[in-house]
């Protein structure tokens, strides 16, 4: 016998979540009998009835796990003790609103199992339904975050990915606090095959990130992979002093030679402004990484079980 272990994060899903059951189910049954399912939920701290339905499910069908969280932590919290909690040979991620497909699972696992590859990842081909604004600095970040980083972050990917038992440890042994999951899924490695498809509008229910949510997450995705900001902060620094070296022996040849006639004040007021705005944004930049080194170096707990059931 094989398991699979599917990890559904859910928060706020009682308009999705029963005919995300459905098609799963629906999904399931396509599959060869030797393969057995457990399909694990974690309610992360829904304030809804999320847990309740899941509850319901969990009575006709055993193969039902479930963690509650003591409060919201968020999906990275969610896909994280997913992990830690699966016990299948293999582990898949699935949103609760139908954006992942259930349908590519077969093929998924025919790929694991069948092709010689450790792990199956998605993305999705377009951003169709998306606000305009949204997709463009989406695009941007991944152009920016794979000049950043050394391993490549693939543009579109998301958590929906399938993995063997060593991709799901070698995720689970890098204990950082600050999650980004896709970027930990680039870093481990291992043979991937990327299945494309295209973007499908959540089934009901909303979505649960903002701009302003989601400009975090991007900033914390960089933080979190790649250094690269300090250096730039660095050099634009030096070549500043660089600079105002030059300017200051322009100056002291400017008066000895011809005179000093006071002008100036305009640029200066404008080199002023612009020092010192390069001067806070790099402290900003220092900032963003002491704020991660903080929470990490406290050791807080990922996630709070408040219930499960196993
Ligand atoms: N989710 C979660 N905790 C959160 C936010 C979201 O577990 O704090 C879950 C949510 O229930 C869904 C998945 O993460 O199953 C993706 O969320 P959503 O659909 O809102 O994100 P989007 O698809 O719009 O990026
Ligand atoms: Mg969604």
């Amino acid at each position: 016998m094989e398991k699979i272990s599917v990890i559904v994060p859910c928060y706020n899903e009682e308009k999705a979540l029963p005919l995300f059951y459905e098609e799963l189910s629906k999904n399931i049954k396509n599959f060869p009998s030797e393969v057995e399912f457990e399909i694990l939920f974690v309610d992360d701290g829904s304030k809804d009835k999320t847990l309740k339905l899941i509850k319901d499910l969990q009575e006709k069908n055993h193969n039902i796990k479930y963690i509650s969280f003591s409060r919201n932590f968020g999906k990275e919290a969610a896909i994280f003790a997913g992990l830690e909690n699966a016990s299948g040979d293999y582990v898949t991620l699935m949103d609760a609103d139908l954006q992942d497909p259930p349908s590519l699972l077969l093929k998924m696992y025919e790929t694991v199992t069948q092709e010689n590859y450790d792990a199956v990842g998605t993305r999705r081909v377009d951003r169709t339904g998306e606000p305009v604004i949204r997709s463009f600095f989406a695009r941007m970040f991944y152009k920016l975050i794979n000049k950043m980083t050394s391993f490549e972050m693939v543009d579109g990917a998301r958590d929906y990915v399938f993995m063997k038992r060593v991709v799901v440890d070698s995720i689970i042994s890098l204990k950082e606090y600050n999650r980004y999951s896709k970027g930990l899924f680039s870093f481990v490695g291992f043979k991937v095959r990327w299945l494309e498809y295209k973007n499908i509008q959540r089934v009901a229910g909303e979505t649960k990130w903002s701009f302003f949510k989601l400009t975090k997450y991007a900033l914390e995705g960089i933080t979190a992979f790649s250094t690269t900001p300090l250096i730039v902060s660095s050099i634009i620094g030096l070549l500043f002093c660089v600079v105002s070296f030059l300017l200051i022996l322009l100056i002291i040849f400017k008066t000895l030679i011809l005179g000093d006639p006071t002008s100036g004040w305009p640029s200066l007021v404008c080199i002023i402004f612009m020092v010192s705005g390069i001067q806070l944004f790099s402290l900003g930049i220092i900032g963003q990484y002491l704020s991660k080194t903080y929470l990490e170096v406290k050791q807080r707990p990922i996630y709070i079980v408040r219930e499960k059931n196993f």
